[in-house]
């Protein structure tokens, strides 16, 4: 018996070379099919005479007619396949020709009746059907039950060889077949309340929908339905753990101030708001989670180490990670230099490096013996990667982990610290993207949040330039002027080689003589003498040569050096303490500096190939300037220059705000700009809702609505179901 959870290799249809080809899409069941939905829809609802056909020059129409002839001749190009045919209807007749669908031949015979939709176009001979979809029908006038032509037709996004007509030709009968099996997923009363399609329609809808305003209620029931299963879920998380218990940690708000006090700056109001509400969620039982957010040089750090501060002075200990080795190497020595005098042993463990500082002196250890200090309590805060949480990591009594430029913890790392124990550590993670609001109430919506939303007083608004290709000279003396003053210059390049390197070391190998591989534009002047290839015209700067070129023929006096993601920890750490002690002037470096690095002197960020990075990438970047009371400023360089692109950085002239530089991302390229949406697996409909705040607020409501009065979802065992299956396709971090 076929069903809804048939495979679908069990369907007549469906061969294995498809099989194949629908799994990449997740489709593996019936039902898998008959909830793949189209992306967008042609009209061709509207069927007309021939006749009046040929008065519509360059638009598409909607034609019956009889076939009068049809064969197959060949182009003037040889090699592209032509059917020709002509079709009339009452009284008059049109001509049609099909490219490269030769076997139309076998399917579409004289006198059949068909209906086609395609663009009236004007060839040598005449007006005719270009390419039209088509469809038999058994006579003109028939509109019932057509699938490709005569009406709204749906598209799917497709891939090689899946079409969306053979997507309409298997999913039609299915639909006939099964959606009377499909069960209701949304709880009665919700769909009461907003009136929504009851689900067999709505999928009926979506697929071959009536009218375009039937296609939008179906798509506003799933979109809702989407959203819902995201708030459920996260909602869930929430209740889970809700039934932990973490350790209370009081503050010592004598000792807060004496922290404060030892600072070289006063704390913003915002800093000081932040570190309160999470010290009163470190003083409780209930487990925190927390996202602290601040834009780039908020100063998120300081109040991370005030929480850090009050866990250890109560005797228990802090996990503090970041995403890269750089990084936790910077932390180790910011937070031990701003808790050196208040009696903590700081400890860093990374791949293979294990530090401690005791009173202000850092000894390097070995592993093991860091393990051990960990495991009977004599490191309080402990800094490093993720390995910090792993099996072969056991500290004494972990009661807060800190994560830093991260958007919340991964599954596993959250799974790991919670699942089976009773007494967790508090979470608090760091992050300086901004979450626009209907991300923070939905795939955020478990956590709370703290924000941090004023700059530290000394500084200056980074002047941002958009250089134009001519300028460039300028920007070099302007570099060599501020490095003169004891400044420091980023430059960040999208990538590490250029193609056409590649190509030249590949063509080396090959035959000896470079020039032969790649052909094309050259601009000598721009690339300099020493090369021996130059570069084509839009191809954006690569690091390695222009580490070349710059330290050779630009700025051979100053000191340049390269820093990228391959390179050995301990050569990347020598770098960035360089730089930040004011030893080398230009540090030239693919994105890994994006996050985190701190470096005060630092006054001017390059961004070569701008257009290959989001706004809020940008925005992170130039973060890294304008950390002192210097003026700074951030110069984007693009070889792109259309319109979408220079508005974009547009943008990033004009704003200097990190949210609304997460909202213009969102309006100008979508959801799936939004940090990590698009690894999330979210289904579409879902993510389109995500851009609609209304929408988003009325799902979180029914959701919490509904967790209250039934917790485990007992008496809706469909919602529960595909809240399962929905769980095992998305994955937040
Ligand atoms: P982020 O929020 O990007 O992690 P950091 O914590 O690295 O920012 O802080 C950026 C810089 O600002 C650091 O050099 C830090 O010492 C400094 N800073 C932090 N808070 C203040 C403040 N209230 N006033 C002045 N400087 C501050
Ligand atoms: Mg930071």
């Amino acid at each position: 018996m076929i069903n809804l959870s048939t495979p679908i290799q069990e369907l007549p249809k469906v061969g294995a070379v498809y099989v194949k080809k629908l799994k990449k899409f997740g489709i593996k069941t019936v039902q898998d099919m008959l909830f793949y939905f189209p992306a967008r829809y042609d009209d061709f609802s509207e069927i007309i005479s021939i006749k009046s056909a040929r008065q519509k020059l360059g638009e598409t129409v909607c034609v019956q007619g009889q076939i009068t002839e049809i064969e197959n001749t060949n182009t003037f190009k040889k090699y592209m396949a032509m059917t020709e045919a002509v079709i009339q209807d009452d009284n008059s007749e049109i001509k049609v020709i099909w490219f490269n669908q030769p076997y139309l031949v076998k399917s579409l015979k004289e006198d059949d009746f068909v209906c086609l939709a395609g663009k009236v176009s004007l060839y040598k001979e005449g007006i005719f059907l270009n390419n039209p979809s088509y469809e038999r029908i058994n006579e003109i006038g028939e509109n019932e039950e057509l699938t490709h032509t005569g009406r709204i037709v749906p598209v799917y996004s497709e891939t090689r060889g899946v079409t969306s007509r053979w997507l309409r030709y298997v999913i039609k009968p299915l639909l006939y077949r099964f959606v009377e099996q499909i069960q209701e997923s949304l709880p009665e009363e919700i769909i009461k309340k907003y009136k929504f399609l009851p689900i067999q329609e709505a999928v009926w809808q979506l697929h071959f929908p009536s009218t375009f305003s039937h296609a939008d209620a179906a798509k506003a029931r799933f979109s809702f339905e989407e959203l819902f299963l995201i708030q459920l879920n996260v909602l869930k998380e929430k209740l889970k753990l809700m039934l932990k218990k973490s350790p209370a940690c009081p503050m010592d708000a004598a000792l807060m101030k004496k922290f404060t006090d030892s600072l070289p700056f006063l704390l913003t109001d915002s800093q000081k708001k932040c570190a309160f509400a999470i010290l009163k969620d470190l003083e409780k039982t209930a487990p925190m989670s927390r996202l602290l957010e601040g834009d780039v040089g908020s100063g998120k750090t300081v109040v991370a180490a005030m929480a850090a501060l009050s866990i250890a002075k109560n005797s228990h200990q802090v996990a503090f990670m970041a995403p890269t080795e750089i990084l936790a190497k910077q932390h180790f020595k910011t937070i031990s230099d701003l808790l050196k005098d208040f009696d903590i042993k700081v400890g860093m463990l990374t791949g293979k490096d294990a530090r401690i500082t005791k009173d202000g002196e850092t000894f390097e250890i070995s592993k093991k013996s860091f393990n051990g200090d960990l495991e009977n309590g004599q490191i309080d805060v402990a800094i490093g990667t993720h390995s910090l949480i792993q099996k072969t990591v056991t500290f004494k009594n972990l009661a807060l982990v800190i994560l830093d430029e991260q958007h919340r913890f991964g599954v596993e790392q959250r799974d790991y610290l919670i699942k089976g124990k009773k007494l967790i550590p508090h979470l608090l993670s760091m992050t300086a993207t901004p979450i626009p609001r209907t991300l923070a109430l939905t795939v955020y919506g478990d956590l709370d949040l703290s924000l941090i939303d004023e700059m530290p007083k000394n500084r200056k608004k980074v002047k941002t330039i958009i250089v134009e290709p001519g300028q460039r000279k300028e920007t070099h003396e302007f570099i060599k002027k501020e490095v003169k003053e004891g400044k420091g210059v980023f430059v960040i390049y999208p990538k590490i080689e250029s193609q056409a390197s590649k190509l030249k070391e590949a063509a080396t190998k090959a035959d000896g003589d470079p020039f032969s591989a790649v052909s094309g534009s050259f601009v000598p002047q721009n690339y300099g003498f020493n090369s021996l290839l130059s570069l084509p015209v839009n191809e954006v700067k690569a690091l390695k040569e222009e580490y070349e070129r710059l330290s050779k023929e630009v700025f051979p006096d100053l000191r340049i050096t390269m820093l990228y993601g391959k390179m050995k920890a301990p050569e990347k750490e020598r770098i960035m303490l360089d730089f930040k002690k004011g030893e080398i002037d230009i540090l030239l470096s693919t994105s890994v500096v994006e996050v985190g690095v701190d470096v005060p002197r630092a006054t001017i960020m390059m961004v070569e190939g701008a257009e290959r990075f989001g706004l809020s990438q940008l925005h992170q970047f130039r973060g890294r300037v304008g950390r002192s009371d210097m003026q700074s400023y951030c110069f984007l360089f693009t070889t792109d220059p259309s319109m979408l692109n220079r508005k974009r950085l547009k943008a990033l002239v004009e704003s200097n705000n990190g949210f609304e530089l997460a909202e213009k991302d969102l309006e100008i390229r979508g959801p799936g700009s939004l940090y990590g949406t698009q690894q999330w697996g979210i289904p579409d409909m879902a993510m389109q809702g995500l851009t609609n705040i209304f929408l988003v607020e009325k799902t979180r409501a029914a959701a919490k609505e509904l967790l209250g009065k039934d917790p485990e979802l007992k008496n809706y065992p469909e919602l529960k179901e595909r809240l399962k299956q929905f769980q095992t396709k998305i994955h937040f971090e």
